[in-house]
């Protein structure tokens, strides 16, 4: 078998799906994307088929190595999330020729369903309250929610009170029936975050995500030891070298590479054995597509420290299509009060509407992240 063609879509709201066919006729689907910078990580995958075109798809370690070491440049968003995409499609090809989920090739399943949790509140915090209570009725338990809106290096207490009365008003509403993430999104430096982590640990969130931008990754371990609260981090993280040093220093108790930008499944398998070798939990981050949430429950249902799956449905970046829209198997992604079963199907188990997907893609717009400024018209993490 052959590799004959690399086809992208880009499609709303903020996607790229990969179609990678052979000469025998069976395709796979990849997720490679950057949010906001889709069309640069297109370029990347399409520089990559020059490896791929007449290939072997089945051979995906070698296919895989090849594209990391080949180009001397290795590393980074672009060229890690290009490389994921075509992973994913390569795992879906080989899945389906074997008549196996991916996780089958794997090993088998560690795990008979994965725990999910939904995002809530949007990008500025806000309407928590009526945002839980819905999801509740649908009947997630487990949540994530934006810590603050834009904060600066040292910021002023009335703005440490704000973030603060949210979580404890989600607290005293809630009370222990349910569980929440606070994610700092990089928003907050590295001596606002020492402040926040102590007077957030009185509400138990589960965990506080980026809580200084990973390349102040050296900042985790002490604020580790200076708080109770679990530190999550990696969706900008994206290789296993790059987790390395953040297991080396010491400091988070969750790693959360993304799919779709850390290499793929062969990537993020390694990513969470290391990760289970220091005594840390696997969440992989995915505010993203069917095809990257199907390619993160290949790897949550082998890995035995897979604790949450982040998913898309409901989530503030999704204007103008949803999680499944693109998705004919829609019934496989049933959750049932925030757990999903493992997906049945050969290969990456998501069976994407093409004709859907075209159609899609020619209406696709350019998502860019927000450009926030501070008070004084300095430029603001987002
Ligand atoms: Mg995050």
């Amino acid at each position: 078998m052959k590799i004959t063609r690399l086809t992208t879509y880009r499609v709303p709201p903020r996607w790229m799906l990969l179609k990678i066919e052979t000469d025998e006729g069976v395709t796979g689907w990849g997720e490679p994307v950057i949010e906001g910078r889709a069309r640069t990580v297109e370029a990347a995958v399409h520089e990559l088929s020059d490896y791929l075109v007449g290939k072997d798809p089945g051979r995906i370690n070698d296919l895989w190595q090849t594209m990391y070491r080949a180009g001397f440049y290795r590393g980074g968003p672009i060229l890690m999330s290009a490389i994921a995409g075509v992973d994913q499609a390569l795992w879906d090809i080989k899945g389906k020729v074997l008549g196996q989920p991916v996780y089958e090739l794997l090993g088998g399943l560690v795990r008979d369903r994965m725990k999910t949790y939904s995002w809530v509140g949007g990008d500025r915090p806000a309407e928590l309250i009526a945002g839980i209570a819905a999801l509740r009725e649908a009947g997630f338990d487990t949540f994530k929610m934006n810590g603050t809106e834009e904060l600066g290096i040292i910021d002023n207490a009335r703005k440490v009170d704000q973030a603060v009365a949210r979580v404890a008003e989600v607290r005293a509403k809630f009370g222990s029936e349910i569980e929440f993430g606070v994610d700092f999104h990089g928003r907050v430096s590295a001596p606002m975050a020492k402040v926040l982590l102590r007077e957030l640990e009185p509400y138990r969130p589960l965990f506080v995500e980026e809580p200084v931008l990973a390349e102040q990754d050296e900042y985790y371990r002490a604020l580790a030891d200076a708080t109770s609260i679990p530190l999550a981090a990696g969706e900008r993280m994206y290789s296993r070298f790059d987790f390395k040093r953040v297991f080396e220093r010491g400091g988070l108790a969750i790693v959360q590479p993304d799919l779709s930008h850390a290499g793929g499944i062969t990537e993020c398998v390694k990513i969470a054995a290391m990760a289970e070798a220091h005594d840390i939990a696997f969440a992989p981050h995915c505010p993203l597509g069917p095809v990257a949430l199907a390619s993160c429950l290949q790897v949550d249902f082998v890995a035995h420290n897979a604790v949450l799956q982040e998913q898309s449905m409901g989530i503030h970046y999704n204007q103008g299509a949803e999680l499944l829209d693109y998705v004919k198997n829609k019934e496989d992604f049933l959750l049932s009060s925030g757990w999903i079963r493992p997906l049945p199907k050969p290969g990456l188990g998501v069976e994407i509407d093409e004709e859907r997907v075209i159609e899609a893609s020619r209406a696709a717009t350019d998502w860019r992240n927000p450009v926030w400024r501070h008070a004084d018209g300095s430029v603001a993490e987002w």
